[in-house]
């Protein structure tokens, strides 16, 4: 299966926030070379880059031989390992014409 798209993780970005949301409350309360160490330190960690889109996103649909349509999507984060997938058939509606 080809990659279809990529996206950003919310679960990643929740954490890099949260990171930074913490290290502001130490703002003041360490010095300010700590402080930039911390921050640059948070900012080029690997596990998240806003510019990158750790979300790899595969689906597929078709229709079956019992005239279903079939899907198939599939996330899952390349840097946290969160993961997604949903997989379902549908029967289609068929609207009869009465006339
Ligand atoms: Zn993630």
């Amino acid at each position: 299966m080809s990659a279809y798209d990529w996206k950003e993780c919310p679960m990643c970005k929740k954490k890099h926030e949260t990171k930074l949301r913490k290290l502001k409350k130490l703002y003041g309360k360490i010095t300010p070379e700590e402080y930039e160490d911390k921050r640059k330190e948070i900012l080029e960690e690997k596990d998240y880059d806003e510019e990158e889109q750790t979300v790899r996103h595969d689906q597929e649909a078709w229709l079956n031989d019992n005239g279903e349509l079939e899907f198939y999507i599939s996330m899952g984060c390349q840097s946290c390992g969160a993961q997604w997938d949903a997989k379902d058939k549908i029967k289609p509606k068929i609207y009869e014409d009465d006339e």
